[in-house]
C-alpha cells in the first residue's frame, strides 16, 4: 500500500535528516490530507487505487493518530505542572554575566541572593590593616565582591609577616603592604574599586571614616584602635573590631548609634599585656580563624544576614580549641560614647 509506506518514508527521513517533529509531522498531514482528497474526489481511479484504502479508512486513521498527539500533549502539560521549573536566578541589571557565575553560591543562599550580593557590590568599606587579621579579611572582602574597598597600612611587608600574613608572597619582602595586599585583591577579583593608602589612621580622618558604610580594624596597637573608635563613634559609622593574642582572639561589632557598647566601653584603658605580636609571638593560623570571623560579620552586616555582634563578642581561645560568645553592655560613663545607645536609653536589645 503505497500511502503508509509513504508516511512511513517521510518518518525515516525526518529521523535522518534530524528535522523537527513538527516539520516530520506536517509534512505527513499534507500527504494524509492529499491522500484523503484523492479518496473523495477520484475513488474509483488508479491513483487512488495506488495509494491503498478507501476514505473512510484514511479518515479513521487520522482521527486515531490525532488523538495520540492530543493525548501526548496534554500529558505534557499535566508533567510541566506537577514539576516546575527550577526557580532561575533573577539577572539583575547591575550584575554581569561573570559576576552572576562569580557569585553563585551566594545568589542561591536565602539571606544573601541577589539583593544581598548588590548591596555588597554598592558597599563601601575602610579595611584598616593589612596584617595577619586583614590577610584573609581582605582576601574574602574581595572574593564576596565588596565592591569598593579603602585599605589603610603604613608598614612594609617584612619575612616574619609571612608566617601568617598569607595574603603576601615571599618575593613582595620590602613593597607598601596596602598596594601588595590590594594587588593580590584585585588578583582574586577584577571586579573590585580597591583604594590603598600607605599611611596610619588617625583620629583626624573623620571625613575618611564617615565615606564609608563600615570601618573594619584589624590593627594591632591599643592607641591605634582607641583613635579608630573615637572617630568611628564621632562618624556614627559601625566599626567591626577584632584582636589576637598568642593563641585567643576576640571579635565585635562596635555600633552605640545602633545600640550596645563602643570599644572603649570595654575597654576604656590600654590591656596590661598589650605587648604587640611581634613581642608576644602568635600562632600562625590564628589570625586566619578571627580575620576570616570579621569577613563573615562584615559580609552579614552589609546585607542585613542573621544576628550580627551588635553588643556581643565571640571569644576564641585556640590553644583549647574553645569558642564562646558573651553580652556586652554600654558603659554609661563611657568618655567616647557616653553609653549613649539605643541599649542605654532602654530600647530593646538588637
Ligand atoms: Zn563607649
Amino acid at each position: 500500500m503505497l500511502g503508509v509506506f509513504l508516511i512511513v518514508m517521510l518518518l525515516i527521513l525526518g529521523r535522518v535528516l534530524h528535522l523537527p517533529r513538527q516539520v516530520t509531522l506536517l509534512m505527513i498531514g499534507l500527504l494524509w490530507v492529499g491522500m484523503l482528497s484523492l479518496q473523495v474526489v477520484a475513488p474509483g481511479s488508479g491513483a487512488a487505487a495506488a495509494v491503498g484504502g478507501s476514505a473512510a479508512g484514511w479518515l479513521v486513521l487520522g482521527a486515531m493518530v490525532g488523538l495520540v498527539i492530543a493525548y501526548r500533549g496534554l500529558l505534557r502539560r499535566l508533567r510541566a505542572r506537577a514539576t516546575p521549573d527550577l526557580v532561575p536566578v533573577t539577572r539583575d541589571e547591575g550584575l554581569s554575566g561573570a559576576e552572576l557565575d562569580r557569585y553563585a553560591r551566594h545568589l542561591v543562599l536565602r539571606q544573601i541572593g541577589g539583593g544581598g550580593q548588590m548591596q555588597l557590590k554598592a558597599a563601601r568599606v575602610l579595611v584598616i590593616g593589612a596584617g595577619g587579621l586583614g590577610s584573609p579579611l581582605c582576601l574574602y572582602l574581595a572574593a564576596a565582591g565588596v565592591g569598593r574597598i579603602t585599605l589603610a597600612d603604613d608598614d612594609t611587608v617584612g619575612l616574619s609577616n609571612l608566617q601568617r600574613q598569607v595574603i603576601f608572597r615571599d618575593d613582595l619582602r620590602g613593597e607598601p603592604k596596602a598596594y601588595a595586599a590590594a594587588q593580590a585583591m584585585l588578583a582574586l577579583n577584577p571586579h573590585l574599586d580597591i583604594t590603598p593608602l600607605t599611611r596610619r589612621i588617625t583620629e583626624g580622618d573623620g571625613a575618611l571614616i564617615a565615606a564609608h558604610d563600615l570601618v573594619i580594624d584589624g590593627t594591632d596597637s591599643f592607641a591605634t584602635r582607641a583613635a579608630i573608635n573615637r572617630a568611628c563613634v564621632a562618624a556614627g559609622v559601625p566599626l567591626i573590631w577584632g584582636a589576637i593574642g598568642q593563641w585567643d582572639g576576640q571579635v565585635t561589632l562596635s555600633d552605640p548609634a545602633r545600640g550596645g557598647p563602643c570599644i572603649a566601653c570595654l575597654f576604656p584603658k590600654a590591656p596590661e599585656h598589650d605587648a604587640p605580636c611581634a613581642e608576644a609571638g602568635v600562632v600562625g593560623a590564628l589570625p586566619g580563624v578571627i580575620g576570616s570571623l570579621m569577613a563573615l560579620e562584615a559580609i552579614k552586616h552589609l546585607t542585613g544576614a542573621g544576628q550580627g555582634l551588635r553588643g556581643r563578642m565571640i571569644l576564641f581561645d585556640g590553644l583549647y580549641g574553645e569558642t564562646r560568645t558573651i553580652g556586652t553592655l554600654p558603659d554609661p560613663g563611657c568618655p567616647v560614647c557616653g553609653g549613649q545607645s539605643a541599649l542605654a536609653r532602654g530600647a530593646a536589645p538588637l
